[in-house]
């Protein structure tokens, strides 16, 4: 009888909505000689290109300044960062569905680096007129690095940057697929990448941040990495590196500098 036929309602997630999408590994890490290796036994599956419920952007938004901030120049917080982006996000190359994760901690640091180079550079780009300052040379290494001609300008020289940048994302990127995706709060349908491996998707999400509004290098010339201000006016990527920053000023006023 209808009238007495009830509804039970359950909650539909992502995942099941979203089957073709494989899922992914992530988890606890061990980096020995070199090597990452993620613990399958006790890692867990997701899906990297969900949408997050609560704030309706894609889980993996903040994968590419996460990638960026790897690159430390002290060893142990670089191995302690690739860890805990492994426990977020799971193995920087290897497809979903491997039975075992062993990465070298050197590809790592190069996409790293080199996706910290393309934020330095959109950065320095952004700032246009200031692109020739000294203390604003971040794009430097991409130059060195690259078999670009010499600049006669900075005209040339910001041509030549903006090519190269589209060139390393065109590169990494040309190996996702688009898909629509479900916004299940929204009830909205998303453009998004399916991607290979976790290094193209974060690739993927740098292009998005270089086609939009740049993301900011943190002021602290000792911590430098890269984040999304909230306001306008940030210029430390936490109260940590805006305080630091103060009490240096303050000792080199007391001694008198
Ligand atoms: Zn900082």
């Amino acid at each position: 009888m209808g009238r007495t036929r009830k509804r039970v309602h359950q909650a539909v997630t992502h995942t099941q909505l979203v089957d073709w999408a494989p899922l992914w590994w992530r988890g606890a890490a061990t980096i020995r000689d070199g090597q990452v290796a993620l613990d399958i036994r006790s890692a867990k599956q997701y899906n990297p290109q969900a949408i997050d419920a609560s704030t309706g952007d894609a889980y993996t938004a903040r994968l590419a300044p996460s990638l960026a901030n790897i690159d430390h120049d002290q060893p142990a917080i670089r191995h302690e960062r690739i860890e805990r982006f492994v426990a977020e996000y799971g193995p920087l190359v290897t497809a979903p569905g491997a039975d075992a994760v062993v990465e070298p901690v050197a590809l790592y640091v190069q996409h790293a680096r080199q996706v910290r180079l393309v934020f330095c550079a959109m950065r320095d780009l952004h700032l246009g007129s200031r692109l020739g300052a000294p203390r604003r040379q971040g794009w430097r290494p991409i130059l060195e690095s690259s078999n670009l001609p010499p600049f006669r300008s900075l005209k040339e020289l910001r041509q030549q940057l903006t090519a190269y940048v589209a060139k390393i994302l065109t590169d990494h990127i040309s190996q996702c697929r688009m898909v629509a995706l479900p916004d299940l709060r929204r009830h909205e349908v998303q453009l998004g990448p399916l991607a290979p491996t976790l290094l193209y998707l974060a690739y993927f999400r740098l292009a998005q941040h270089c086609a939009a509004e740049p993301l900011r290098l943190c002021d602290d010339p000792q911590c430098g990495n890269v984040f999304e201000p909230t306001d306008q006016r940030m210029k430390f990527c936490s109260p940590a590196c805006s305080n630091r920053v103060r009490q240096r000023r303050a000792y080199a006023r007391r001694k008198g500098v």
